[in-house]
């Protein structure tokens, strides 16, 4: 099968498989979202017709596991595409019986942050909505259930807008996997166009923003999207999703080492938090190869984050999860290449 059904409405599905009987779209749609993956297990659809299925299109998945590797809190998948594109998901677990899906929105990433994997590789394409859903089924499969999602995968999601929107759908959708909103979350580095418009749509989705740097200069030279979109723009469009959705802001805050940590630093967070309703999520950075940042030390770390909270600022810590496989934020990328995959 080339393209999920998983996007599609069962008018849609019983046309592109040829089914004589409409319900039968129905049944194959839902055994799909149960986790049966193959034509033949769909037992309650007549023999012949899950002979034919099989030998047109294969499986149900379009997509395919290539490459698996777990820690004790985080599994992440390379999942091969039907035009031979390799994208990354991760499972997230906090220990508690609560999962978290990663998702990818693009195959590699145009927007060229300095400290970011991803960024490394440019934009090779968007993918669609039935490529996006999918990641999470591939998750699901792993066997736990997953109830909050995180556009926080592969690609700048808000630069692929349109497909986002539609995997979103059908993530949410009653009769399927039923996600709500509010445990959805999408991260943006700060492309104030998609935030303008997702605050239009006014979806209870939450935003998270990759700041990194509360200083202009800095941040322009870290952040290419902050030379077209500064922060009193991002600002502004931070204020306007506020002020439509209600919603706390995170803002991560990616710990450079001897970048971003002093006490200006911290003080221009400070400013640039004023009358906005946000909470910051420090990350201190992880190395990647061919990336020429440092960790931040131990001592910078306590430094900062006693200066926000004398400042009385809200914030969190993540010591990333999934760092050891190389699936924390930023370092989604291009660890698993076709040649990988073939040449093997
Ligand atoms: S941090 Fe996000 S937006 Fe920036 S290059 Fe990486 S994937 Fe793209």
């Amino acid at each position: 099968m080339r393209k999920s059904i998983l996007t599609e409405s069962c008018v849609q599905i019983a046309e592109e498989l040829r089914l004589d009987k409409p319900f039968q779209a129905k049944i194959i749609y839902h055994a799909l979202i149960s986790g049966i993956t193959e034509f033949e297990n769909i037992t309650s659809l007549p023999k012949a017709l899950r002979e034919r299925l099989k030998a047109e299109h294969g499986s149900l998945l379009s997509s395919k596991v290539v490459r698996k590797a777990e820690d004790d809190s985080a599994v992440k998948l390379a999942l091969l595409l039907s035009d031979g594109s390799i994208i990354e998901c991760v499972r997230l677990s906090d220990g508690k019986g609560r999962y978290t899906a990663c998702l990818s929105s693009q195959v590699g990433c145009a927007m060229g942050c300095a400290f970011c994997s991803t960024g490394t590789m440019g934009l090779i394409r968007n993918l669609d909505a039935s490529e996006i859903a999918e990641q999470f089924l591939q998750l699901t499969l792993l066997g736990e259930p997953i109830t909050h999602i995180v556009f926080m995968g592969m690609g700048e999601a808000l630069t692929n807008f349109t497909a986002l929107m539609d995997a979103i759908n059908t993530l949410h959708r009653e009769d399927g996997f039923n996600i709500s909103l509010r445990r959805m979350t999408i991260s943006t580095c700060g492309y104030v166009p998609g935030i303008r418009r997702l605050s239009e749509l006014g979806l209870p989705v939450r935003l998270a923003v990759s700041l990194v740097s509360a200083d202009d200069d800095t941040r322009s030279r870290i952040m290419r999207v902050n030379r077209t979109y500064p922060l009193d723009q991002l600002k502004d469009a931070l204020l306007s999703f506020q002020h439509h959705q209600d919603k706390r802001i995170t803002l991560e805050y990616c710990l450079l080492g001897g970048i971003n940590t002093d006490r200006s630093s911290a003080e221009k967070l400070r400013m640039f938090m004023k009358g906005l309703d946000a909470v910051v999520n420090l990350i201190p950075w992880n190395p990647v190869d061919g990336l020429d940042f440092t960790m931040p030390s131990e001592r910078e770390i306590q430094g900062f984050t006693g200066e926000l909270r004398r400042m009385g600022i809200n914030f969190t810590i993540r010591r990333s999860k999934g760092q050891n496989i190389a699936g924390a934020c930023g370092q989604l990328a291009t660890e698993t290449k076709r040649e990988d995959i073939f040449h093997k």
